[in-house]
């Protein structure tokens, strides 16, 4: 994205009220995002808003006894001491991409395409009305287990070369069942988000011999003001250039290009500070809906020494209309630091 601002006219920053509007510049992507917040509400007020109720309660629930309802055949359960499941995997009746074993390109005049090939499974955890927010620690860390377990078995297959792991919460996040579950899926292409921050973090290498992600988890953990919750190993915050209001990044803070590689007292760790952000968003939001997803470095067979993991929670405050749609740009109604320091005051 291309977009020059002209600021050596004059200098505006004397003149900073708290409604003026800024363009913020991603770091790592080098896209700009608006944070308007003229429009914008105070951050209680975010979750001041009637939540759809479109649950229609276990009894109608595909997840309560996955075998029972016809779902796909478990590749992976966890079971507590009395012998109750806690977590299962399977994969997606519906898949969105299956397996195959061609990935052959096909041409049909000037365009490509090829077999939807990929794997898509399904991680649901024991209890239908515990989502992720309000889990304890060892029960989140438990699902991180489970996203690594699959994430293992997948990367070293044949024609896979990017494994998008997601979680959907409520209907305006694309949840169509509301059980809580997330996704694995492993396919052929490296995703577009994540090229553009694997050039993105390539050439800040390039010109600053330093991981632009390492710089951003020591200049947060420093500055204090944009962080939710950290502990040694892990940090959450609110990004500089949030995309959307209450966004939050939780990142490892020693460089590891690679999630499927975290220990199990990462795990832990990491459970720690992702479950404190999760459920402070829940709570700062009422339990809005919203999505998170690792990004990790492709399993295409290359190295990627100046990647960095994370996670990103994107809770969904707005709809992308089509100023978004149009140009890309997105625009945030609450500053970062404001929300981060709401977060906090949730803890
Ligand atoms: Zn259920
Ligand atoms: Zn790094
Ligand atoms: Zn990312």
């Amino acid at each position: 994205m291309n977009i020059s601002i002209n600021n050596s006219k004059e200098n505006h920053s004397d003149e900073k009220t708290k409604s003026s509007s800024e363009l913020r510049q991603d770091i790592v992507s080098g896209d700009w995002v608006v944070i308007a917040t003229g429009r914008a509400k105070r951050p209680d007020e975010f979750g001041n808003v009637q939540r759809s109720q479109d649950d229609k309660g276990i009894e109608n629930c595909l997840f309560e006894d996955p075998v029972a309802s016809g779902q796909e055949k478990d590749v992976l359960i966890y079971h507590r001491a009395d012998g109750d499941w806690t977590l299962r995997v399977f994969p997606n009746k519906y898949p969105a991409l299956s397996p195959g074993k061609s990935i052959k390109k096909i041409s049909d005049g000037p365009y490509l395409s090829m077999p939807g090939v990929g794997y898509h499974e399904i991680v649901v955890t024991r209890d239908h009305y515990k989502q992720l927010a309000i889990m304890d620690v060892m029960e989140i860390a438990e699902v991180f287990d489970a996203y690594q377990d699959r994430y293992l078995e997948h990367m070293s297959k044949k024609n896979v070369n990017y494994i998008a792991v997601f979680h959907n919460h409520g209907k305006e996040s694309g949840a169509s069942i509301p059980h809580p579950h997330s996704q694995l899926m492993a396919v052929p292409v490296v995703a577009p988000y994540i090229k553009l921050e694997l050039d993105g973090a390539a050439k800040y290498h390039k010109s600053n011999k330093e991981c632009v992600f390492c710089t951003i988890v020591e200049h947060e953990s420093q500055e204090g003001k944009r962080v939710v919750f950290e502990n040694d190993q892990f940090i959450a915050f609110c990004p500089f250039a949030s995309r959307a209001a209450f966004e939050v990044h939780v990142m490892p803070k020693k460089h590891s290009p690679y999630f499927e590689r975290i220990t199990d007292e990462q795990k832990i760790k990491l459970a720690e500070v992702f479950g404190k952000a999760l459920g402070a968003v829940y709570k700062a939001l009422n339990d809005p809906p919203y999505n998170f997803y690792i990004h990790s470095a492709p399993c295409d067979g290359s190295d990627y020494p100046h990647y960095h993991w994370h996670i990103e929670i994107l809770p969904h405050t707005s709809t992308w209309a089509g100023f978004e749609l149009d140009t890309g740009i997105e625009i945030s109604t609450i500053q970062p630091e404001v929300a981060a320091e709401y977060l906090r005051s949730q803890l």
